[in-house]
């Protein structure tokens, strides 16, 4: 019988009551005769403690030192968790990540899992032990063996790992609501639990702040088509579902390395309009996108670049066919949005001749070499990235369509993808399917207090070098998003320059600032700035393809609690808005009830 593999986080064995009756959870399924791997997280906060103590003796400890103090956390766990399954007559056995076999990369503190030995496992399995797992470490081998961890929040990329390797059943992450819901139930109350959610957008929510999965985890589910589930540890009920796609089997060697594109994506069907000099103040995304949707014109990818003065610049994509109607809003909007039309300087540009490359895969921003090695591929093969998106499924450049053959036939042989698939619109196939087979446009919403947005003002406007930056934050591990390149050219010593802003996690920052300033020198750039004060506020559904005002709800309801969006980027199934840190949360609630995805049912939350 195939094992089934269930993961239980901090709370969930957080005093040695919860080891109970997580023990007799665990011994309940072991009895069942089905082989049981049970993996656990360090107790309640013990994690946080620990990193406060390191804290206390240096600012910035090193790393390895880190790795070797967070693992004993969940050493603790499955010692006590063990002693509790024999206390209940249930044989068990506690392994750390080194001798259930996980093997990582050497990379300390977010460590990648390479393979995982699994015979000294299955053998204590089929001696009817229940295997009780250290989550969040590993061992990295080489010549000197030493102990990782796999990053904050790890544990659930151990367990799905693991049920990848033993070709597991399922498997079951028991945790302190009762499983996924459509939004953090300690931000917004009335958030409803989901009975299922496909892995990209379980991707995309994790990538953004929805810390319910840890984003590798289901990058692993996805690949390896493993069965995942989200529960309560505390109740029977049945949680939420990820779903994963049906896949090719692939190797179990390099899991979480290998391959992670798919897919080359080309759609030439793409034209920009670009709005420069738009007023920089609450409802003017809502007032433009609304009267957008309106008109039956469906966007495609949506780009705010930082403001400059006052006044901010807006692009967007859609098809050739609905251009002139989406030049003619355009141009029709812009007195309204001026306070004085007289002084009102916003000018439409459009270009017909665009197209859109994308690479398409899992873990795009976990990952922050892939888009980099996407940057760097199309500035070597001498191609301009007008316009740039990225998502956790999805890395897509806006090029001149002239380009399109080059950028493909360079990108599949990096990527080793043997066929790039060519978008076609077919809107008649798109109209037939049922509405009720349609996934909701939006599924979720999600919040992350923890990016700090950088801005690199004036980089000459060459191909290659949006590469050489993303490239040197990949090589230390630093993984951007939110990348928004500005539509104004300035000139500067007679060449043009453009800005560029991406967002990059609280915890990189200043390491991030000490690789770039060298470089950004050296580049001729005007300089950096840095902003701790935002909050990114996102709504993802795959239904969202293909339907016109999805991007206009979500600005109205920001516009109606008067917050003013500072950046926009959005990929296929997603849209994020940079804003006011202080915003966030009424931010959040706003998005969350203009989707009607709030409910009468209070879910419960553990302390
Ligand atoms: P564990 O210790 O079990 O791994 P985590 O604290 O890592 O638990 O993750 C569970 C928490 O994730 C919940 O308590 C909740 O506050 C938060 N969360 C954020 N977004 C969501 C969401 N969309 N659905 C459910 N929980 C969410
Ligand atoms: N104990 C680790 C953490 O707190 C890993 C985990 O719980 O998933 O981040
Ligand atoms: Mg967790």
């Amino acid at each position: 019988m195939a094992a089934i593999v269930q993961k239980y986080g901090g709370t969930s064995v957080g005093s040695i009551e919860r080891l109970q009756a997580v023990a007799e959870r665990v011994a309940k399924t072991a009895k069942t005769g089905q082989p049981v791997v049970v993996v656990v997280s360090a107790m309640g906060k013990t994690t946080d403690s620990l990193v406060q103590m390191a804290k206390e003796i240096a600012a910035t400890p090193c790393r390895r030192e880190m790795d070797m103090l967070l693992s004993t956390g969940e050493q603790v766990s499955i010692a006590l968790l063990s002693m509790a399954l024999q206390e209940l007559g249930q044989p068990a056995i506690s392994m750390t990540g080194a001798q259930v076999g996980i093997v990582t990369e050497a990379t300390h503190s977010r460590a990648r899992i390479l393979q995982i030995q699994t015979d000294r496992l299955e053998r204590h399995l089929n001696d009817g032990k229940v295997v009780v797992v250290a989550g969040f470490q590993g061992i990295a081998l080489g010549e000197n063996l030493e102990i990782t961890t796999l990053g904050r929040g790890g544990s659930d990329t151990s367990a799905v790992a693991l049920a990848a390797a033993l070709k597991a059943d399922r498997c079951e992450i028991y945790t302190d609501v009762p499983g996924i819901l459509t939004t953090d139930p300690r931000l917004v109350s009335d958030a409803q639990l989901m009975d299922e959610i496909t892995c990209d957008e379980m991707l995309e929510l994790a990538s953004l702040g929805a810390k319910v999965l840890h984003p590798r985890a289901v990058e692993i589910a996805r690949n390896y088509g493993v069965t995942l589930v989200v529960r309560s540890s505390w109740t029977d009920d049945l949680g939420t579902r990820v779903i994963a796609p049906e896949r090719m089997p692939r190797k179990l060697e390099g899991l979480e390395l290998v391959h992670p594109v798919d897919a080359v994506e080309f759609d030439a069907d793409q034209a920009k309009v670009a709005m420069l000099r738009v007023p920089d103040r609450p409802g003017v995304a809502a007032t433009l996108f609304g009267e957008i949707g309106r008109q039956s014109v469906d966007v495609d990818l949506i780009v705010q670049s930082i403001h400059e003065g006052n006044t901010n610049d807006i692009a967007f994509t859609v098809t050739k066919g609905s251009l002139k109607h989406a030049e003619a809003v355009a141009q029709a909007i812009v007195p309204a949005l001026s306070p004085d039309p007289a002084t009102c300087q916003t000018e439409v540009l459009v270009d017909r001749e665009i197209a859109k490359v994308s690479i398409v895969g899992a873990g795009m921003i976990g990952r922050p070499g892939v888009a980099a090695q996407m940057f760097s591929t199309l500035g070597q093969a001498g191609i301009n990235i007008q316009m740039i998106s990225t998502s956790e499924v999805k890395v897509s450049c806006a090029i001149d369509a002239a380009d399109g053959d080059r950028a493909i036939a360079a990108l599949c042989e990096v990527f080793d993808v043997q066929m790039s698939s060519v978008r076609e619109r077919d809107p008649d196939a798109e109209a037939t399917v049922d509405a009720e087979e349609k996934p909701p446009a939006v599924r979720g919403v999600a919040l992350d207090r923890n990016q700090v947005r950088l801005a690199i003002l004036q980089i000459p406007d060459r191909a290659g070098m949006a590469a050489r930056i993303f490239q040197l934050l990949a090589k230390n591990t630093i993984s951007i998003d939110t990348i928004i390149q500005s539509q104004r050219c300035r000139v500067v010593n007679n060449s043009p320059t453009r800005d560029i802003a991406f967002t990059i996690s609280e915890a990189d920052v200043d390491s991030g600032r000490e690789l770039l300033e060298p470089l950004l020198k050296e580049m001729g750039c005007g300089g950096l700035v840095i902003d701790r004060n935002i909050a990114k506020v996102s709504v993802v559904g795959s239904g969202m393809i293909g339907q016109p005002g999805v991007a206009a709800k979500m600005f109205a309801a920001l516009a109606q609690e008067k917050i003013n969006i500072q950046t926009i980027s959005t990929s296929e199934i997603k849209i994020s808005c940079l804003i006011a840190e202080e915003d966030g949360v009424k931010a959040l609630k706003a998005v969350h009830t203009a989707f009607g995805l709030s409910g009468s049912n209070t879910v419960g939350v553990r302390a």
